[in-house]
C-alpha cells in the first residue's frame, strides 16, 4: 500500500500481517493507503493504536446514533449473549425478536405492521423487491417484475439492490451481463418530471410491480436532498397507477433527518419500509424489511406456493434484536430528535463560511446531516489524511464532503469537526 505524504505512525503488527490477506471495500488496494488501526471507540471519539484520538463524524456509516460503547446497548447485548446469542428463526422463535417486530410496527406510520428481519440492508431491500414482485403474483397478475427507481439512487450492493441503484454509481455497465433492467429515471422534482414520469406509468405501469425511492435524502448517491412534496407525488402517481411504493429508509430511518422516520415529513406512508444501518444504534448488523396489511394479505393463503420465499440465516438473530429494542428504548427515554434539531443549527452555523469559499458548489443540512459539495475534489486519500491531521475522522467520496455525526455529540466535539472542514475546504483554494 502507498504511504502518504504526512507522518505515519508505525503499524501495529497484527495490521501488518493482515494486511496482506484482507480486502477492502471499494478500495483501489494497490494504491490506497491503509486502514486507520482502531483499538477503542466511545461516544464520537475513535482511539488509534497510536495513541491519537479522532473526533468522528462519520458515525460508522451512519449507524451509530447513540455514540459509540452506548452503556445501556452494551448491557442489553451482553445479557443476551449470556441467555441464548443465536437460535435459528425457522420454527423456533424468541422474545427479542418477537418484542421488537412489535415495537417497530407501533412507530412506523400507516399500516406498516409486518416485519420480516434480515441481516443487512441490501438483503432488506433485496426482500423489499421479491415481496413486490410476488405480491403481483400472489394476485394471478403476470409481468410485473420490473421497478421504476432513480438517478443518484443507492440501494446497496447485491445484484438486485444494484440493479435499482444509480447506473454509473453501481457500475451498471461491468455488470451488465448480470443485471435485470428497471427504468432509472429522474426524481419528480420539477412539475415537467412529474409529467414524464405519469407518461412512462400511462404507458407502461403493467410492467411494474413498484417504484423504489430514498425519502428525502438519497445517501450514498451524493448526499441529495428533496422536498417531501416529491414524496407525494410518488404517493399519488402509486396510487393512480396500482403500483407499490417502497420507501428505503436505511440511511433516514431513526431520526437522521429530523423525524423519526422521513416518510414522517411528507405525511406518507408507503406500502413497504426498508431498515437498517441506525437500527441497532450501530452495534451488530440487523435489517428489516416492513410490510402493509395490504401487501402481506396478498400473501395470506392456504396455498404454501404463496409464502413469502425468503429466509436468511441468521435473520433476527437475538443478540441483534436485543442491541435493537435497547436503542429503541433510548429514542423514548432520551430526547434524540431536539439533539438532532440542536445538530442541525450548529451545522448550518459552523459550515456556513464554507459558502464564501471558492469552489463550493453547495451547503446543505438536513437534520444532523451537513454536507459542503464542491464542483470538485481531487485527492480524496490526500484529503482524508489532512481530515486526520486535524483529528478528526470524516470521508469525502465524490465531490461531497459531508458530516452525519452521532446525535450525542457535544457541541465542542461539533465545532471541531465543523472548523476542519471549513478549514479544509478552504485550503482547497
Ligand atoms: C447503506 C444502504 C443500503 C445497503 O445497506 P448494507 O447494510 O450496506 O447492505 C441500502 N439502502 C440505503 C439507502 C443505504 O444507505
Amino acid at each position: 500500500m502507498a504511504e502518504d505524504s504526512s507522518k505515519k505512525a508505525a503499524m501495529p503488527g497484527w495490521l501488518e500481517a493482515g494486511l496482506a490477506h484482507v480486502w477492502l471495500p471499494y478500495s483501489q488496494m494497490k494504491t490506497a493507503s491503509s486502514p486507520l488501526p482502531v483499538v477503542r471507540t466511545e461516544g464520537s471519539r475513535i482511539f488509534l493504536a497510536d495513541g491519537r484520538e479522532l473526533i468522528d463524524g462519520i458515525a460508522s456509516w451512519w449507524t451509530a446514533c447513540h455514540g459509540y460503547n452506548q452503556p445501556h446497548i452494551r448491557h442489553a447485548v451482553a445479557k443476551q449473549l449470556e441467555q441464548m446469542p443465536h437460535v435459528m428463526f425457522g420454527g423456533l422463535a424468541h422474545e427479542q425478536a418477537a418484542t421488537l417486530a412489535r415495537r417497530l410496527a407501533a412507530m412506523l406510520p400507516g399500516d406498516l405492521t409486518r416485519v420480516f428481519f434480515s441481516d443487512s440492508g441490501s438483503v432488506a431491500v433485496e426482500v423489499a423487491l421479491k415481496m413486490a414482485v410476488q405480491y403481483w403474483l400472489n394476485r394471478g397478475v403476470k409481468g410485473r417484475a420490473q421497478f421504476v427507481a432513480f438517478k443518484d439512487g443507492y440501494h446497496g450492493d447485491t445484484t438486485g439492490a444494484m440493479a435499482v441503484s444509480d447506473p454509473e454509481g453501481g457500475m451498471h455497465a461491468l455488470f451488465a451481463g448480470l443485471l435485470p433492467q428497471h427504468a432509472l429515471v429522474d426524481l419528480p422534482d420539477t412539475e415537467e418530471r412529474a409529467a414524464a414520469l405519469d407518461t412512462l406509468l400511462a404507458r407502461r405501469a403493467g410492467d411494474f410491480a413498484g417504484i423504489i425511492v430514498e425519502p428525502l435524502v438519497q445517501g450514498a448517491g451524493g448526499m441529495l436532498f428533496h422536498d417531501a412534496h416529491v414524496l407525494k407525488r410518488l404517493r399519488a402517481l402509486a396510487d393512480k397507477f396500482e403500483l407499490l411504493l417502497i420507501f428505503d429508509e436505511i440511511f433516514t430511518g431513526f431520526g437522521r433527518t429530523g423525524t423519526m422516520f422521513a416518510c414522517e415529513a411528507a405525511g406518507v406512508a408507503p406500502d413497504i419500509l426498508t431498515l437498517s444501518k441506525a437500527l441497532t444504534g450501530g452495534t451488530l448488523p440487523l435489517a428489516a424489511t416492513i410490510a402493509t396489511k395490504k401487501v402481506f394479505d396478498a400473501f395470506w393463503s392456504d396455498d404454501p406456493q404463496k409464502a413469502l420465499m425468503h429466509g436468511p440465516t441468521f435473520m433476527a438473530n437475538a443478540l441483534t434484536c436485543a442491541a435493537a429494542n435497547a436503542s429503541l428504548d433510548l429514542f423514548e427515554r432520551e430526547p434524540r430528535l431536539q439533539q438532532v434539531a440542536g445538530i442541525a443549527s450548529a451545522l448550518e452555523a459552523g459550515l456556513a463560511p464554507c459558502r464564501q469559499l471558492q469552489g463550493v458548489k453547495d451547503v446543505r443540512v438536513k437534520g444532523a446531516i451537513g454536507v459542503v459539495e464542491m464542483a470538485r475534489l481531487g485527492n480524496l486519500d490526500g484529503l482524508r489524511a489532512r481530515f486526520v491531521d486535524e483529528g478528526v475522522f470524516v470521508r469525502p467520496f465524490g465531490n461531497t464532503i459531508y458530516l452525519t455525526p452521532a446525535f450525542t455529540i457535544a457541541p465542542d466535539e461539533l465545532n471541531r469537526l465543523t472548523s476542519a472542514v471549513v478549514k479544509i475546504v478552504r485550503e482547497l483554494q
